[in-house]
């Protein structure tokens, strides 16, 4: 479980997060959509520890991490652009730096890869560097890194937004199997109504730095706290 009290990030004059309270239950699939500019990844960022917080608590599995340095805590974060190094294959992307932070064997990066692979289906892509590779397959090897590491949530930010279409539509089912298959907590970054509501066991609807409604996409639908989640669902993207 992530609980997130009180939670406040400000930028100079800019409030990014004003004040949430959220807890993500083990094993959940939560996405949290609202509109450019809300928030979103800023409330992301700050649950990796890639963002200081300016108020509030952050706890995971019952242990304050606040402050925790973000390779402290076990969180594996996806983003939109990959990020992959262009001149590493993707096995090297999928394994950088799990050597050289000694809490890993040879032997155990090698079976870990394998498996993460054979879950992906990327063992054809392991011996590949990205520029070889199509968007969907650069976007399955990030994938395999943040699986390899066995992380307690995964944290996705718009991992789809650079995908066309067809290829966003059979992505989003892939996350779905993946996620059943491995029941790791995911928290789900989208602006995309359609996105969020196919994907997500729970949403978190925010607008400016607050979080409007957190509930199951059908009752979202059918109970809308207020008219800007019933706006904001309502329109179709
Ligand atoms: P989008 O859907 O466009 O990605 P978002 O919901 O992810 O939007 P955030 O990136 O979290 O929004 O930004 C929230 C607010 O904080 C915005 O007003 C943004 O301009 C501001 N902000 C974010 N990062 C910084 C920063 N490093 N410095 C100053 N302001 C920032
Ligand atoms: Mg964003």
């Amino acid at each position: 479980t992530v609980t997130l009290q009180n939670l406040r990030k400000e930028f100079d004059d800019v409030v990014a997060v004003n004040g949430i309270d959220l807890e993500i239950n083990h094993g959940e699939f939560l996405v949290i959509v609202g509109p450019s500019g809300c928030g979103k990844s800023t409330t992301l960022r700050l649950l990796a520890g890639l963002e200081s917080t300016t108020d509030g608590r952050i706890e995971m599995n019952g242990q304050d991490v606040t402050t925790v340095e973000p390779k402290d805590r076990n969180v594996a974060m996806v983003f939109q652009n990959y990020a992959l190094y262009p001149h590493m294959t993707g096995r090297r992307n999928i394994t950088f730096g799990m050597k050289s932070s000694g809490d890993f064997t040879d032997e155990e990066i090698d079976r870990r890869v394998t498996e993460a692979a054979d879950t992906l289906d990327i063992a054809d892509l392991l011996d590949r560097k990205p520029d070889a590779m199509s968007g969907g397959e650069r976007q399955r090897v990030a994938l395999g890194r943040a699986i390899v590491r066995d992380p307690d949530a995964f944290l996705m930010d718009e991992p789809l937004s650079n995908l066309d279409a067809k290829l966003r539509i059979q992505m989003r089912a892939e996350l779905a199997r993946l996620h059943s298959t491995l029941e790791t907590t995911t928290v789900y970054v989208t602006h995309d109504q359609t996105e969020a509501m196919t994907l997500g066991e729970r949403v978190v609807v925010m607008n400016d730095g607050q979080i409007m409604q957190v509930d199951e996409p059908q009752v979202l639908y059918d109970f809308p706290a207020n008219r800007f989640v019933a706006e904001f669902i309502g329109d179709p993207a």
